[in-house]
């Protein structure tokens, strides 16, 4: 058995997704994941919030201006943008056929799943169909 492939993340960049993700509902939150790439664990130091401009509650579509703004603040800062995330305001942290079939620019997509009461992160590498889940590893800040 092979140990699953990994990214390390901030518990600060997971609460800010989970907290969005709540005070979004019923509509979906979304954003981007900055942070380092070190050998072959990412590290996500920060999760940014952006405007969901999607006009429907079941899909996310990053505000342009904000998204190249949010770029450019990361690469001042010497961080890269790693990935996206977004929630589900009513289900599952899997990706919907929807988020599969969507062009993805980044490799890594975290999905916050809102399903029974209960909040749930899960990271995912976009660039296999299906996504590929990893291991999401806290890492003190
Ligand atoms: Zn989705």
């Amino acid at each position: 058995m092979s140990a699953r492939a990994a990214v390390c993340a901030h518990p600060t960049a997971l609460a800010t997704c989970l907290r969005a993700a709540a005070v979004a509902q019923p509509r979906e939150a979304c954003g981007l994941l900055l942070g380092r790439t070190a050998g072959r664990c990412g590290t996500v130091t920060q999760a940014v919030e952006l405007a969901n401009r999607a006009a429907s509650d079941e899909r996310f579509e990053l505000d342009a201006r904000e998204h190249l703004a949010t770029e450019l603040d990361a690469a001042r800062r010497g961080l890269s943008v790693l990935g996206t995330w977004h929630s589900h305001a009513n289900g599952p942290a899997t990706p919907s056929a929807l988020d599969e079939h969507g062009a993805c620019a980044y490799p890594l997509a975290w999905i916050v799943g809102l399903e029974h009461g209960e909040a749930l992160v899960r990271a995912y590498d976009t660039r296999e169909r299906p996504w590929r889940e990893l291991a999401l590893r806290m890492e003190p800040a």
